[in-house]
């Protein structure tokens, strides 16, 4: 399709023009993560909340999702992670201020569920998303277990940005390292909810794991899959 049919065009337009953003900062924190903040050209601060989803173009045909980490007056910021070295990577990577950019929300993100205590449980694509629901549900009067598996290299660059985190340092495959510490952190319960989230395989094992050691129903226990092996975007 050369060219986009008008009655699609008003309507890209508008969207363009409602979640335009400008990068204002382009921060290499580590080896791995790049920190985004971005100016939110309405100036609306109501609009993002930390874990909101935003869906960005980052290449002539592909979009990828990232999380909100905070916002701040003129907008919000996210974390990148550089690792899986595709498109959405570099233009993490590559992005420089000033640059003009389209983010509208993109997907339903996890908010806390009823209930007092709560673990929380991520690679390193979910700093944002559980740094997100640690925030709300300790603003809600709950408590959270929070622990989220980084490489070794990047513990001390993110213990200043997510000082409830409790970082563990990854093995060799994805999700192993909080395999590992599962059963420490679940004497910290019980909890009410579980909530898992960024490499699908990981997910479903950490999943049979909890259950097999708890008595949690499926229906306390919630995933999203932020990346899966061999999957390019999401
Ligand atoms: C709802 C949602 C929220 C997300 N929030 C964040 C966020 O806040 N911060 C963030 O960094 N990411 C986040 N992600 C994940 C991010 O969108 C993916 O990691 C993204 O696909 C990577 O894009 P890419 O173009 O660099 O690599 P792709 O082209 O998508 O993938 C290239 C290869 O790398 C593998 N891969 C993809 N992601 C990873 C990874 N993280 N680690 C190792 N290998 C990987 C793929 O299996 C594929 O083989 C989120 C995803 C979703 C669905």
């Amino acid at each position: 399709m050369p060219s986009m049919p008008a009655a699609l065009m008003s309507g890209a337009q508008k969207l363009a023009g409602r979640y335009a953003a400008v990068i204002d900062e382009n921060r290499r924190i580590s080896a791995h993560f790049v920190l985004l903040r971005c100016r939110d050209t309405q100036h609306d601060p109501a609009r993002h909340v930390p874990g909101d989803h935003i869906g960005v173009r980052v290449s002539d045909r592909d979009f990828r999702r990232y999380t909100v980490l905070d916002t701040h007056p003129t907008g919000y910021s996210v974390l990148v992670d550089l690792v899986p070295d595709g498109p959405g990577a570099r233009w993490a990577r590559d992005v420089r201020p000033g640059a003009r950019i389209v983010a509208p929300p993109s997907g339903r993100p996890l908010r806390p569920r009823s209930g007092s205590r709560h673990l929380v449980l991520g690679g390193a694509t979910a700093i944002a998303a559980a740094h997100a629901l640690t925030t709300a549900i300790t603003a809600a009067g709950g408590t959270a277990v929070q622990a989220v598996e980084v490489p070794a290299s990047e513990l001390a660059a993110l213990a200043d940005l997510v000082p409830d985190a409790d970082l563990v340092p990854s093995a060799s495959a994805p999700g192993t390292a909080l395999e590992e510490r599962l059963p420490a952190l679940l004497d910290r319960g019980p909890f009410d909810h579980v909530y898992l989230i960024g490499h699908a395989a990981s997910l479903q094992r950490l999943r049979t794991a909890v259950r097999a050691a708890t008595a949690m129903s499926r229906r306390s226990i919630h995933t999203q899959v932020h990346w899966a092996d061999g999957r390019r975007g999401l």
